[in-house]
């Protein structure tokens, strides 16, 4: 029965292509081909209110987000399925803890890499391995630091999956290299001698080439997956049920507004919040949107929170679909703030005087908050990396000496297993072929 039944909603399309609406997928095909036609995103066609959220907000974190998965794929795995895989993506703490009376933060960095790409990439593995029926798939993908990190621990023994991971050699952290290039297994790192274009350059040349896509049944694990962004969606319910009966106010670091799109969706769908604030750095497209109504990206900008040096988020046209593209609706509900580096280590500092350490996208999202606040709000920012990631920064700014988590510590002195190449796109197409 249970098999017929599944068999049944396999067939069902629940997602489209927002640039080609026509382009209908199922989350399985959604979650495999990753992006649609014409580079389009593909996102779900109307999210259905949960009804239970009294119920829900009591349940453990682990129960209560399978609980929202399921509800968001609509059936399309059996609940069992789905809780197998968020108890093994989602293996870590998830505290929300306070920083002065009426604010508190979010912590998502307690996972493997300690960022909150964690959640994504996890439970975006756990989808591929779930649906992969080769027998084996390969990841590729270029990196500039944090995203392989959490891509190579996410799919690190996963059977029947290997990863390919292209980083420029010399242009990422001594500690971020060697958190995701001394894993080794089935994790293979390329450490290219040019810059992260080229590492997208090299990935592309091989996609193109059909010899190598069938080869090794290539998948991206790119940033626009639709199962990161349900994994991201079930933190903001833990808001709710850390911090009830309040007008919670959630302010989100956003750099391709993935993250703050995930909560928008745990809103639609029920979560008790009241309002959101899109807080950036000075790549600030998004807040001149809000005020202009002209979409103009300029040039990106390096800053101190260079996670969100982004200037032309790609996830923002899902969030305009949230609000069926009305501009006011979304003001209604999301306002936006813009830092520069010299406030953002301002915000730094006065978390510090309040007894919280955090690093620069952390702080932006706290600095963000604290200036819309209201009286008989509740204002809750969201930390999206561990101090110790931005080591430099936090102990230049604060004049401090950071522990050095376990995390980074144990991989400190283990061995780097990158193999270098030059950025000859042809020699590394040869050597997939080999
Ligand atoms: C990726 C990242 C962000 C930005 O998240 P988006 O979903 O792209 O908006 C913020 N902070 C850190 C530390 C990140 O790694």
């Amino acid at each position: 029965m249970l098999a017929m039944h599944f068999m049944v909603n396999k067939k069902i399309m629940k997602l489209h292509n927002l640039k080609h609406p026509e382009q209908k997928v199922n989350f399985k095909q959604a979650v495999i081909e990753g992006i649609g036609k014409d580079r389009g995103l593909f996102f779900i066609d109307n999210f259905k209110p949960m009804s239970n959220i009294d119920e829900l907000l009591e349940m453990d974190f682990v129960t209560r987000s399978s609980c929202i998965i399921h509800h968001l794929i609509e059936g399309e795995l059996p609940f069992k399925k789905v809780n197998e895989m968020v108890k093994a993506a989602f293996n870590f703490d998830i505290p929300v803890v306070k920083v002065e009376n009426n604010v508190a933060c979010l912590e998502l960095f307690h996972g493997q890499t300690l960022a909150f790409k964690d959640f994504g990439a996890r439970f975006m593995a756990q989808c591929i391995a779930a649906f992969n029926d080769k027998n084996h798939v390969t990841i590729l993908t270029a990196t500039s630091g944090d995203t392989g990190a959490a891509v190579a621990h996410a799919f690190y023994n996963i059977d029947g999956i290997k990863v390919k991971i292209l980083y420029p050699k010399g242009k990422i952290s001594n500690l971020q290299e060697k958190l995701f290039c001394t894993l080794g297994k089935n994790i293979e790192t390329y450490a290219i001698e040019g810059d992260f274009d080229d590492c997208q350059r090299m990935v592309k040349a091989a996609f193109d080439s059909d010899e190598i896509r069938q080869k090794h049944n290539l998948t991206s694990a790119n940033s626009i997956n639709i199962s990161r962004l349900l994994a991201q969606v079930c933190y903001y319910f833990e808001i709710a049920s850390q911090c009830k009966d309040k007008e919670l106010v959630v302010s989100v670091p956003s750099g391709n507004f993935g993250n703050l799109t995930a909560g928008v969706i745990a809103k639609t769908i029920g979560a008790p919040i009241k309002r959101f604030v899109a807080a950036t750095n000075s790549n600030d497209t998004v807040p001149r949107f809000l005020i202009n109504k002209v979409w103009q990206p300029n040039k990106t900008v390096e800053t101190a929170s260079n996670a969100m040096d982004v200037s032309d988020p790609s996830n923002w046209p899902r969030i305009m679909a949230l609000f069926n593209d009305n501009l006011e609706d979304l003001k209604s509900v999301i306002t936006a703030s813009i830092k520069t580096d010299e406030q953002t280590f301002q915000a730094m500092r006065q978390l510090q005087q309040l007894n919280y350490i955090a690093e620069p996208h952390t702080a932006i999202a706290y600095a963000g908050l604290v200036d819309t606040l209201k009286d008989g709000e509740y204002g809750v920012f969201v930390s999206t990396a561990h101090p110790a990631k931005f080591i430099e920064t936090v102990e230049e700014v604060l004049s401090i000496k950071l522990p050095v988590p376990e995390a980074l510590e144990k991989v400190r002195n283990l061995q780097n297993l990158s193999v270098t190449m030059t950025n000859d796109t042809g020699k590394f197409n040869q050597m997939l072929l080999e």
